[in-house]
């Protein structure tokens, strides 16, 4: 399949390298970074869409998307699909797929979950949201890039499903950061504290996965001083879209609330700014009275 694919950072250059290893024709644009094995870059945005029969973004927030897409849609064939798996808020997805649309062409809102390990390894989960028909047309190519797709519902489903999940990791990395925190003032050693909770009620992928303490679980951003992985601001950006949702549709989010204030204290005020997100473990030990 011919393909354009839009913005080349660190989860995208692998995301594109993949497709061009099984065999896909990739023609790439970034205002910045150059090109993935296999790639072939454009000289603007316009010019990797117009021959592509698919057109993949992965782009760094809404307003990006809103002005790529501005760009892209009128260049692309009639038929072709636009489908971006970038992390963005649902009103800008939905715009998205709405002019796509009204110009002749299919779009999907399909962010992902996995990482950048998860992008490189190709076993990323796709979470979609479309029509049936434009889910099935792409979906050979969530296969190369992805282990796992879930179609969600029509346009911005996809993207409510991804803030909603990410809410969830991060009150669950917080409540196990705070929980690893009060278990060394009680003198409990970190690996009894993890071998109990990663087979107990208390378990989730943040102490299973992705275990904040150094040295304990299996190997994570922890056992790298903390160096992302996901870093502290994008997850602090996922809380704000959860937020800016319940904002907007009246949803009670107290806990949401509350980890996006400690995730921007911890980005704006205190040292989170270029840490993964679990180090908020060292931030509870900190601050320890
Ligand atoms: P990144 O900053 O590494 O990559 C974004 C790329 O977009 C950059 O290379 C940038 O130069 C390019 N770009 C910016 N404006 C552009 C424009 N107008 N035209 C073309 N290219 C442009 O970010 P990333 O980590 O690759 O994340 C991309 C998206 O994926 C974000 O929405 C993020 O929330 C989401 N996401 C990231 C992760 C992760 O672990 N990094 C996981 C899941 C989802």
């Amino acid at each position: 399949m011919k393909i354009g694919f839009i913005g080349l950072g660190n989860m995208g250059a692998p995301m594109a390298a993949n497709l061009a290893a099984a065999g896909h024709q990739v023609t790439g644009f970034d205002t910045a970074a150059g090109a993935p094995a296999g790639v072939t870059m454009a000289a603007g945005a316009e010019d990797a869409a117009r021959d592509a029969e698919l057109v993949i973004t992965m782009l760094p927030s809404g307003a990006i998307l809103r002005a790529v897409a501005g760009q892209v849609i009128p260049a692309m064939r009639p038929g072709a699909i636009l489908c971006d798996c970038s992390t963005v808020d649902v009103d800008s997805a939905r715009a998205v797929t709405d002019q796509a649309r009204a110009a002749g062409l299919g779009a999907l809102d399909a962010p992902v979950s996995g990482g950048i390990g998860g992008a490189q390894a190709g076993t990323l989960t796709f979470m979609v949201g479309g029509s049936v028909g434009d889910v099935a047309r792409v979906q050979p190519l969530f296969d190369v890039m992805g282990q796992k797709t879930v179609h969600c519902g029509d346009s911005g489903a996809g993207q409510a499903a991804k803030i909603c999940n990410n809410m969830i990791l991060g009150v669950t990395m917080i409540a196990t950061c705070e929980a690893f925190a009060l278990a060394d003032s009680l003198g409990l050693d970190r690996q009894k504290m993890f071998d109990v909770v990663s087979t107990s009620s208390g378990a989730s992928w943040s102490m299973t996965t992705y275990c904040p303490a150094p040295g304990v679980g299996p190997v994570s951003p922890a056992d790298h001083g903390y160096k992302p992985g996901f870093a502290a601001e994008l997850m602090l950006k996922d809380l704000d879209l959860s937020q800016q949702a319940a904002g907007s549709t009246g949803a009670d989010t107290p806990m949401g609330a509350l980890a996006r204030q400690l995730y921007s204290d911890f980005v704006q005020h205190e040292d989170g700014r270029g840490r993964d997100f679990s180090a908020m473990l060292p931030r509870f030990e900190a601050r320890r009275s």
